[in-house]
């Protein structure tokens, strides 16, 4: 059987004629790396997605690229799926060395600007959040282990291109359909070709787990009910190939779409029993749930999955509360979740 990772071996792997999938490091032990997707044409080099500014992801991406007779110079076009920096910041970085355009959708605007200001703070917003999860303790060790720090911002910078909803990027050899999908960010972006069946989803549909929500620099309200309404906006589209941002390339949009869908309606039934069960807060119920695909314990998680974790659980615990299914009351700054007035 082929090991779940293969999909992260390097290479340039041709997934449709003219189209490689290459993948490129990440720092972190839970994903491992990040596809992007090289569109060749005699006259353009047009990549789907950047990687994360290192200098292993851009040694990758050059020993990728010889494989195709090319080199990060000879990139015309990044159009990258939304901005989180796996997937943005080497373009940027690329962008400063040869003055390659770099392309993303407006509704990362507002995060943008905002990380790309002077003196922008990691995780700001993020720990606004967590302060009406009722996750103080959490946030506490955060701190000690560092998470509070400012980070350098330079590779975050605006893009050249802001691309509009349904723009129609034509690339010569194919053309591109942009697709608004918010939800895991704000402004995210798949991009269709449906004259030939694929969907570079980006992180919109991953085959093998589920995206986070909302994590963003400036969040909207109720990311995950975006979140599934963009599901819904896929699966009206005709059925495609499902070339992802992280993981192996699919047959289908379609099948993982469904099975998105009943994991959250699963995972929204859980979330109301947790707090029918006498959970309160966000980070209460979080912790009375279990996680990823493996069941874990959240005690038995890392501080970052665990803030992970309990934003996912609020945006479960808005939902429940925008469906009627639950209430929501302000205590000092927390949010206290309920079964409705008896
Ligand atoms: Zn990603």
């Amino acid at each position: 059987m082929e090991r779940r990772d293969a999909w992260t071996d390097p290479g340039a792997f041709e997934v449709e004629p003219g189209i490689h999938r290459i993948p490129l490091p990440l720092p972190q032990d839970g994903l491992k790396a990040v596809n992007v997707y090289a569109i060749v044409s005699d006259d353009d080099l047009v990549l789907i997605d950047g990687g994360w500014a290192l200098d292993a992801a851009r040694s990758r991406l050059e020993e990728a690229l010889a494989t195709l007779d090319r080199t990060p110079a000879d990139i015309t076009r990044f159009l990258v799926t939304h901005a989180h920096r796996d997937h943005y910041t080497q373009a940027v970085a690329i962008r400063r060395e040869f003055g390659t355009r770099v392309e993303i959708g407006v509704g990362e605007r507002d995060s943008l600007e905002s990380l790309s200001s002077p003196g922008a703070i990691s995780l700001t917003g993020q720990f606004q959040v967590l302060e009406t999860c009722g996750a103080q303790e959490l946030l506490e060790r955060l701190r000690a282990a560092g998470f509070s720090r400012r980070i350098p911002n330079e590779n975050w910078e605006l893009p050249d291109v802001w691309i509009e909803d349904r723009a129609e990027i034509d690339l010569g050899v194919r053309s591109l359909t942009a697709v608004h999908t918010p939800g895991h960010t704000r402004g995210h972006l798949v991009f269709a070709d449906e004259a030939e069946g694929i969907m570079f989803a980006g992180d919109h549909v991953l085959p093998h787990i589920t995206p986070s929500i909302g994590f963003e620099k400036a969040p909207g309200t109720l990311p995950l009910s975006s979140y599934l309404d963009s599901l819904a906006t896929v699966r009206k589209m005709p059925d495609m190939r499902l070339l992802p941002a992280h993981g192996p390339v699919t047959a289908s949009v379609h099948e993982r779409v469904d099975e998105l869908v009943a994991h959250h309606d699963a995972r929204l039934n859980a979330t109301r029993s947790a707090v029918v069960a006498g959970s309160g807060t966000a980070y209460e119920t979080a912790r009375a749930l279990t996680w990823t695909r493996r069941e874990h314990r959240f005690d038995d998680l890392d501080p970052f999955n665990q803030m992970l974790a309990t934003m996912e659980t609020a945006a479960h615990l808005d939902v429940l509360v925008a469906q009627g299914r639950l209430s929501a009351a302000d205590d000092d700054g927390v949010t206290i979740y309920a079964v409705g007035a008896e």
